[in-house]
């Protein structure tokens, strides 16, 4: 555990979530400020930085990630319709927590992937 990472906290069970799937290396939990009907976010519970770091670092466990993804997008029903995988990384991508984290958004249209 990384001292003050919030999803470390969230992994050690220190801070509550609502835990939608779980192995002993991934957790998926619902976002705690939604922008879609269907806002989850998926993580490993080992501390990786951003998307780059994990996939550099742990290849198998980036798949592992990727793999609860698809999971929690057809338990929650999005799959017929769609949804969205997102990876912020770093200041220009809006990333505002440091502990990697997939978004599984869907439930509605959610337009263009950018405002243009
Ligand atoms: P990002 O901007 O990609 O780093 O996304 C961070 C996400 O974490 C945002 O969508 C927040 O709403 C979400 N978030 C922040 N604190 C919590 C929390 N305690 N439980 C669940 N989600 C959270
Ligand atoms: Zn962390």
């Amino acid at each position: 555990m990384t001292a003050d990472c919030l999803f470390c906290r969230i992994v050690a069970g220190e801070i509550p979530a609502t835990v939608v799937q779980s192995t002993d290396r991934v957790l998926a939990f619902r976002d705690i400020d939604p922008k879609a009907p269907v806002h989850v976010l998926v993580i490993p519970r080992e501390h990786h930085a951003d998307v780059a770091s994990l996939a550099a670092a742990d290849p198998a466990l980036a798949g592992e990630v990727l793999a609860m993804a698809g999971e929690v997008a057809t338990a929650e029903g999005l799959r017929d319709d769609g949804f969205r995988v997102i990876f912020n990384t770093g200041p220009n991508g809006g990333q505002e927590v440091f502990h990697v984290h997939a978004h599984v958004v869907g439930g509605r249209p959610l337009g263009r992937m950018l405002p243009s």
